[in-house]
């Protein structure tokens, strides 16, 4: 599975990039102004504007030679580069949730960067920074971030506590099984450090984490899981 990110040859000496777009929201903020340069890019480049499955946005149609003015707009608004993005919030998604969706039950959108922000650190404890998983979180069991196909999910059950379900793919290909139930927003890291390091003492070569976690099966994680929330 490719998210397209960064620059791809489009034919015809143009240029598409791929633009990482974080939980989907095109904002601009005291340190990025990633709207800001969008619009800016589509007024100089008269660059296309493609919405995709990942939530990103593909900016079509640049000259070959104007992918460095390209970058260059984006640096200069602070929007960082796919390739400074860490791999596990490259693939995270979450829905809209509070305070957009009236049927959200907890956070999602707004809550995810700062979950991300600790399994990054937790990731790189491990030796694990360059795994390539998904990441999910919705703020309630609609399931609007397809959070029961990630290699990792949240879903919103109640104010600010979530289900975890593990077990997906990168590739969705999977169905993911619940793991531990009404966890705190501020306990999801600590409820899978435990799998986290288990999967890394005991994944076979090339195993992502949602197949570690298949391959172990529901009920002897859910076991750990227990064991782990137990005083
Ligand atoms: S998953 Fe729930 S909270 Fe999120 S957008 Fe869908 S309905 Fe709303």
């Amino acid at each position: 599975m490719h998210d397209h990110l960064a620059w791809h040859d489009q034919g015809g000496g143009r240029s598409f990039y791929g633009l990482f777009v974080e939980n989907g929201r095109i904002l601009d903020t005291e340190d990025v102004q990633l709207r800001t340069a969008v619009r800016r890019i589509v007024q100089l480049f008269g660059a296309g504007v493609h919405f995709t499955p990942q939530q990103n946005v593909l900016l079509t149609g640049i000259p070959d030679g104007r992918r460095a003015a390209l970058e260059a707009v984006l640096g200069h608004h602070g929007v960082r580069s796919a390739g400074a993005i860490s791999s596990v919030r490259r693939w995270s998604m979450a829905c809209p949730a509070l305070p957009t969706c009236g049927l959200a039950l907890a956070e999602a959108e707004r809550a995810l960067p700062g979950v991300i922000d600790e399994l990054e650190r937790e990731l790189e404890r491990l030796g694990l920074a360059d795994l390539r998983l998904t990441v999910r979180m919705t703020g309630c069991p609609n399931g609007c971030a397809r959070p029961y196909t990630a290699d990792l999910a949240f879903v919103g059950r109640s104010a600010d506590k979530y289900t975890i379900f593990v077990g997906g793919s990168v590739l969705g290909t999977r169905l993911a099984t619940a793991y531990a139930d009404l966890v705190p927003r501020h306990r999801l890291v600590a409820r899978v450090r435990p799998l986290l390091e288990r999967y890394r003492a005991e994944r076979l070569p090339g195993e992502g984490l949602g197949d570690f976690c298949c391959r172990v099966g529901s009920d002897e994680l859910r076991d750990d899981a227990v064991a782990e929330a137990a005083p």
